[in-house]
């Protein structure tokens, strides 16, 4: 295998932004499977899942989560699944934020610490993680570690040195939310500096700031997050109009820089996933 290929992993939609900023979003699990598929196209291997209610606001509802996996797999789109247990960052308990796991993604998002976030506290207590990781382990589906400052990592190793979380570890940093380490060039090297060998990660970065890390983690052999959760923004001044136009952008930078997005079976290999989930 190529591993020059770059893992392009799409965030559809999030817990906070709203049609009202931009009209594209995707909030019904019809338009979120939608988006999947014609960010896949466009060549996204992994697409990262929050799901909305009727009234669009942050939903852990199993049923949204089955009915998206379902659309998707329904239009012959492979497409790594990855569900969201943020709980909008901590907005509802424990034991609602494991119910996605039972709709059997491949991966699943795991927030390695707590943090001030914007306005607001994100708790992940280390007793949290702990559950959340065996959990996972139990169902079967792989740990996608979010990272939003330095001491996360720590907090994701110790759960390795408990055989908590497989080989290879899978990073994605998030940076740039207020509260968390800046989405700077000197912030990520740093990041990258800390992980252990045979790590893989990926880099997402909110706002204006998206872009630019992306192109960062294309030249630095790493591999990149973009989509309308973390930013809803063609250019300066202008609304994206989907998500796969973001990813569209991005598989272009990519290839002319000699990295080949991975389709969801490279990926699948390259993250030690040895089932298929379709
Ligand atoms: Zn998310």
């Amino acid at each position: 295998m190529n591993n020059d290929k770059i893992i392009l992993s799409v965030a559809t939609t999030g817990s906070w932004p709203t049609k009202a900023q931009n009209p594209g979003l995707p909030i019904t699990p019809e338009e979120i499977a939608q988006a999947a598929v014609e960010s896949w196209r466009e060549g996204a291997a992994v697409v990262h899942v929050h799901v909305r209610d009727d009234a669009g606001k942050m939903s852990c509802e199993l049923s949204r989560f089955l009915r998206v996996k379902e659309l998707i797999r329904d239009q012959g789109c492979d497409i790594l699944i990855n569900f969201s247990t943020s709980g909008g960052a901590g907005r509802v308990g424990e034991e609602e934020r494991f119910n996605s796991l039972a709709a059997g993604p491949e991966l699943g998002s795991l927030d390695a610490g707590s943090m001030n976030f914007n306005d607001r506290i994100f708790l992940n207590p280390p007793d949290f993680l702990e559950e959340l990781a065996r959990r996972m382990l139990a169902a079967h589906v792989k740990p996608e570690i979010e990272v939003f400052d330095s001491g996360m990592i720590g907090n994701a190793l110790a759960l390795e040195g408990k055989g908590m979380i497989p080989s290879p570890l899978w990073w994605q940093f998030v940076l740039g939310v207020k509260g968390g380490a800046p989405a700077t060039a000197r912030s990520l090297l740093h990041l990258v500096d800390s992980l252990p060998a045979g790590s893989l990660w990926s880099v997402c970065a909110v706002g204006v700031r998206q872009l630019s890390m992306n192109v960062l983690a294309i030249a630095m052999g790493g591999h990149a997050r973009t989509g309308l959760e973390d930013n809803l923004y063609y250019r300066r001044g202008e609304l994206a109009r989907s998500n796969a136009q973001l990813v569209a952008r991005l598989t272009r930078i990519a290839r002319e820089c000699g990295r080949e997005p991975a389709t969801p079976a490279e990926a699948r290999e390259m993250l030690g996933l040895a089932r298929t989930g379709i």
